[in-house]
């Protein structure tokens, strides 16, 4: 076997060669995207909306977790130092507990490529001492299983494939932000012992893969270390799945088998999103990335229909996905946390865990890069600014695991709920979430642009600085100026760039009709289709200001005529921000559900400095329905209605002020 330094040596020339490797996916030599990621640290967030979520990511969400996750109540260092031998106790946590702690070593790595704090590297540096401790001389590392002596690979519902996943992609932008190969080495150690019981593809571990973030963090280990083998390796585990779903194979039992996990129907062959939400995604964007390797049209035509499926068919206003919390595949496969039938799409008992949520855009920035599409990230944008965000308090230190677009007092005994609460909680046993969000809030920025052949993307807005290179190695440094969400206007001003000419794409997004788009203060004449990248290409130069112009109206959103859990229901969208209605701004004792919404109800939005942190809220005029109801069915007559002014507050933002009811969707009352 090659000497791992001699590897990293190569890398980090062939890094400094080629630029552009240092992104959140390394897409520099991938030969199937459109689209190829700036490096992480290349643009930072400056002002407005992200700037203030970053900084509370930075000095809160970051630093919080990682005490509960190295104190008592998180317990995950704990685990690493028992396995390593450096302390004496049990295993405590979920079986996936590693993963979360690798997640959340991710999202410091993400701040350290933006501030350059050395402490927090040399505490990572100490925590990944600990890690090396813990692993096996063979590379084995899942401290439940070491420290409660479980065979390994045995049963594949102790997620030892999820731990290696994080374990990859953490080590990976370890590497390739600092240079530094200590991580890397634990992954690549783990990564070759897989290698060696899995390529053979023997027939005892053919159903291994439960919650496989593996294949994307083998498909990255690969474009890090450029060993072949790694993607081999991820490209087994997408080709294993899908041949067998028979509940007596001794890897599986006691397990949820066949649609629940993506393993009734091939991949390649698949024409509906099924199972647990959080496995078809992270399997889903595995697959992505195994294709910008490889290419192979009949995973890209599947990845097509699946994000279809999805978008079209199962995802909520709120970016949301996994419908129930139990329920049953169109096959008759019993599954939890996950997909259900096209357009079931119940309020108050809608799953929609974090995790999914941040799986659906995680998936969509993949599929952006390959096609360089805009609808992709209209996509990552509705997740970010809605049901990701909704996962996490204003004080960014309480979390949400599900995400309902309804709650109803009394309508659901939480007492009962292992993962779903009427309040977001300082901890989950179930900790899969809270580092999900904090690592991608920790790498939005890099998010933000994608590089096109001869251009830059503007995915996401808001304000910040850019400075990167194009795919040519030219320079290119810009600015973004935007009060956006809140605000449609955005402006642009190139700093530097290349003297010949090249494209800037500029998302317009799917709600944003009427958008315009200026050149030095002259208006392009030409119009722009909501949906789709509005490409300006001409000879740039310093000083040159592009300008953006999406007008945000108060919009009324109703569902399809399918969904009967939004008939005659509308919900309030302004931008890119869904919102919603909840108990702290309706009279006292008003129920939720007598809550209806005239559609002359003169709807306008205002921002608020000191409300939840400052946002825009919308305020207008609602019906309230006189009505106590006790019988299942009544008849009725012209019901009375009491009219009240009311506000609106984004849906990422409820229940800040305590406990409370709260609705996305309202019956509407036309007039
Ligand atoms: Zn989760």
């Amino acid at each position: 076997m090659r000497s791992i330094n001699t590897i990293v040596t190569c890398l980090i020339l062939a890094s400094i060669a080629q630029g552009q490797t240092n992104g959140i996916i390394d897409y520099s030599d991938s030969p199937h995207t459109r689209f190829h990621g700036i490096d992480i640290g290349d643009c930072r967030w400056t002002d407005g909306f992200w700037a203030k979520k970053f900084a509370s990511c930075e000095q809160t969400m970051v630093p919080h977790m990682g005490d509960i996750l190295k104190g008592e109540t998180g317990h995950a260092l704990n685990n690493f130092k028992i396995a390593a031998g450096m302390q004496k106790g049990t295993h405590q946590g979920f079986s996936w507990h590693d993963g979360d702690f690798y997640k959340w070593m991710e999202a410091c790595v993400y701040l350290y490529a933006i501030n350059q704090n050395e402490d927090l590297l040399s505490e990572l540096d100490q925590l990944i001492e600990i890690i090396a401790d813990a692993q096996e001389p063979d590379g084995y590392l899942h401290t439940e299983i070491q420290i409660e002596k479980i065979p390994h690979f045995s049963n594949r519902r102790f997620h030892e494939m999820y731990n290696c996943g994080h374990l990859y992609t953490a080590a990976c932008i370890h590497h390739r932000v600092t240079g530094k190969t200590n991580f890397l080495k634990i992954a690549t150690k783990n990564a070759d012992l897989l290698y060696r019981l899995f390529q053979p593809r023997p027939k005892q571990l053919s159903r291994f893969g439960f919650n496989q973030t593996q294949i994307m963090g083998l498909a990255e280990l690969y474009r890090t270390t450029k060993d072949a083998r790694y993607l081999e390796l991820a490209e087994i585990f997408i080709n294993n799945r899908g041949n067998q779903h028979d509940a007596d194979h001794p890897t599986v039992t006691g397990e949820s088998i066949g649609d629940m996990v993506q393993e009734r129907v091939p991949l390649r062959k698949e024409t509906e999103a099924v199972g647990h939400a959080v496995l078809a995604l992270y399997f889903y964007a595995g697959a992505a990335d195994v294709y910008a390797e490889t290419g192979e049209q009949a995973l890209l035509n599947a990845l097509d229909r699946l994000w279809s499926n999805v978008v079209d068919k199962k995802m909520y206003l709120t970016g949301a996905v996994g419908q129930a919390h139990y329920g049953i595949s169109s096959r008759r496969d019993r599954i939890s946390e996950g997909f259900v039938g096209e357009y079931v799409m119940p309020n108050s008992s809608a799953y929609n865990e974090t995790c999914a949520n941040i799986c659906n855009a995680m998936f969509s920035y993949r599929m952006l890069n390959i096609k360089g599409e805009s609808k992709y990230a209209d996509v990552m944008e509705r997740v970010l600014f809605n049901s990701a965000l909704s996962g996490i308090s204003i004080s960014g230190t309480h979390y949400f695991y599900s995400n309902p677009l309804r709650l109803v007092e009394g309508a659901r005994d939480y007492s009962k709920m292992n993962t779903e609460s009427p309040r977001r909680k300082p901890y989950l046993k179930c900790f899969c979430c809270p580092p999900n969000l904090v690592r991608t809030i920790a790498k939005s920025s890099a998010w933000a642009y994608s590089l096109s052949e001869n251009g830059v993307a503007v995915n996401l807005y808001g304000g910040n600085s850019l400075s990167t290179q194009l795919r040519d190695q030219t320079a290119i440094d810009l600015t973004q100026q935007t009060s956006y969400p809140w605000d449609g206007k955005v402006t642009i001003t190139i700093e530097r760039c290349k003297d010949t000419a090249f494209d800037i794409h500029l998302r317009i997004p799917d709600w944003a009709d009427g958008s315009a788009v200026s050149v030095n203060g002259r208006k392009l004449d030409r119009e722009l289709v909501p949906g789709r990248y509005a490409t300006i290409n001409r000879q740039w130069a310093p000083g040159d200001v592009l300008e953006l112009d999406m007008p945000m109206p108060v919009r009324l959103v109703e569902g399809h005529p399918r969904i009967e859990e939004t008939r005659n229901q509308v919900a309030i969208v302004r931008g890119p921000v869904v919102y919603c209605i909840e108990s702290p701004d309706l009279p006292e004792e008003t129920s939720i559900l007598n809550v209806y919404l005239p559609s002359n109800s003169n709807l306008t939005a205002e921002f608020h400095p000191d409300l939840l942190g400052g946002l825009t809220a919308i305020e207008g005029t609602i019906a309230i329905r006189n009505r106590s109801t006790s019988t299942m069915y009544q008849t009725i007559k012209q019901p009375a209605w009491t009219m009240q002014h009311a506000t609106f507050i984004p849906y990422f933002a409820w229940c800040n002020r305590g406990e409370c009811e709260m609705t996305v969707f309202l019956p509407v009352i036309w007039q």
